[in-house]
């Protein structure tokens, strides 16, 4: 089939996408789910096992409490009913990531059921539901060598803690698709039951997608989307796929029941092979676990302490610090960025320009290094006294803002840099209109397009200053200035 760019609205009208996601989440324990490796990222491989999470005979596998825990309070997060008896089972399938032949899983008595999250998709707020919450265990990861034959197999991974987080087929287009797994993404941080890190793989997203004629309750037949490794690949797998089966229902055509992996490379989704079609995978009950039956008391417990959710916590924001909305959004997306904010307005009791700061400064700083805030020297004292600085009138906005790219970079105090560099700002004004009646004197072209008129000359006579001065110039102050020496001037003539 031809590579197709997008439905025309006739068919967009006429047809209608239905998709579930299927998310897995790894818990961020010390050890792992069924014995006490540690499960650091990024340790030399194969270093971080043993003989259960090899699969070596006879070893038994031991339940990690902190696990539950945080699954538990996962499923909690999203809603979800927790029966008060769940068990684990056996998923048999043959392949080399799995060193016991089976996946221990929980197959017909997950953890949670029947949850849900809300998204928002330009301003429409949506319910999505949450079919199950299930725990699991990672596999082996394999490494592909680049141009050779085999793959090598690094079981540090293999017995991580997962869970799966299974969504009703209620999401409709790509853009829900992706504010889903936002906001599922949110919730897992604010719970500090995962780091979400799609990169580091401990966030993937699989797709169950079908289209239909709109106005109909009939689910259509059902393709799986795999291997989409990015916020990205989810959208435009998701986009293809939507054209792939319109195209094909309205032509008449068979969609075939599928798993199909998204090819980065060529934009495409195509069928999968091995593996993913072999879905016959006999769960039977893991005969060495007990089925798990958690205390009422626990789980009321683990309800009772768990951190605020951020649909709340972007309700308070909005309600106490008198945030738009869109701000609260983007501020509460990353709880380290949220507590931020508030801890910089403890300091600095003026919201929206410590809004205005982080979602335009913070934010791209973060971007551009690829790192989380944790990760830099930057603290809220630091953009406090910042904004103190330009209330006081001791630097401009300017000024500010290339003060505060080395504060993020350093981590040293804005005032010692101000000092230091001598960016405190002129205004003085027998000095500063010196350089106004030098830079009048020396643009001629400039001052005449003024006096005729041309309001932005003014722009730029002032722009000339502020560069004179190295930024450091008070507008205002600049602007004043020149007018005086214009009119000096205007005097002499
Ligand atoms: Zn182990």
């Amino acid at each position: 089939m031809a590579h197709v760019e997008s439905l025309d609205a006739e068919l967009q009208a006429a047809y209608e996408p239905v998709i579930g996601l299927e998310v897995h989440v790894e818990l961020q324990t010390d050890s792992k789910v069924f014995c006490s490796c540690p499960t650091t990222f990024g340790a030399e491989p194969n270093t971080q096992v043993c003989p259960v999470c090899l699969g070596l005979p006879g070893a038994l596998p031991v339940l990690n409490r902190r696990a539950v825990e945080l699954a538990l309070r996962a499923a909690l997060a999203l809603h979800c009913t927790i029966p008060p008896e769940c068990k684990f089972d056996r998923k048999n399938y043959f392949y080399p990531d799995l060193p016991k032949g089976y996946q221990i899983s929980q197959y017909d008595q997950p953890l949670g059921v029947n949850g849900w999250l809300e998204i928002s998709v330009n301003g429409e707020v949506r319910r999505i539901g949450i079919r199950r919450v299930h725990m699991e265990e990672e596999t082996a990861k394999s490494v592909h060598v680049a141009g050779g034959t085999h793959t090598l197999l690094d079981f540090n991974r293999a017995g991580v803690p997962l869970i799966e987080i299974v969504s009703e087929p209620d999401i409709r287009t790509p853009e829900e698709a992706r504010a889903y797994l936002n906001e599922l993404q949110s919730i897992m941080r604010y719970m500090e039951v995962s780091d979400c890190k799609m990169e580091e793989g401990s966030l993937r997203c699989d797709a169950n997608i079908s289209v239909r004629p709109r106005g109909t309750d009939v689910l259509g037949t059902l393709v799986e989307i795999k291997n989409m490794n990015s916020w990205r690949a989810v959208q435009k797998g998701l986009e293809y796929e939507i054209i792939r089966q319109t195209r094909l229902l309205s032509d008449g055509e068979p969609v075939v029941r599928e798993t199909r992996h998204w090819d980065e490379g060529r934009g495409i989704t195509r069928p999968a092979r091995g593996k993913e079609e072999a879905h016959d995978y006999r769960y039977f009950p893991e005969p060495d676990l007990v089925p798990l039956a958690l205390d009422p008391a626990w789980v009321a417990e683990v309800k009772a302490t768990m951190p605020e959710l951020p649909a709340e916590r972007r309700a308070r924001f909005v309600r106490d610090f008198g945030l738009p909305a869109y701000d609260a959004e983007v501020l509460c997306a990353d709880p380290a960025v949220a507590g931020f904010f508030e801890a910089t307005v403890a300091l600095y009791p003026q919201p929206k320009q410590v809004s205005n700061w982080i979602m335009k400064d913070v934010l791209r700083l973060l971007n551009d290094a690829g790192l989380p805030l944790a990760a830099t020297p930057l603290r809220p004292e630091h953009l406090a006294e910042l904004c103190r600085l330009v209330d006081q009138g001791t630097i401009n906005l300017t000024v500010a803002r290339q003060v505060f790219e080395e504060v993020f970079a350093n981590g040293r105090a804005p005032a010692e840099i101000v000092a230091e560099k001598g960016l405190a700002q002129i205004s003085d004004e027998s000095a500063l209109l010196k350089v106004a009646r030098e830079v009048v004197a020396g643009n001629p072209d400039a001052v005449k397009n003024y006096r005729s008129g041309k309001e932005k000359a003014m722009g730029f006579l002032v722009g000339q200053v502020m560069r004179a001065t190295k930024g450091r110039a008070n507008p205002e102050l600049a602007t004043a200035l020149v007018k005086k020496a214009l009119a000096e001037q205007q005097g002499q003539e």
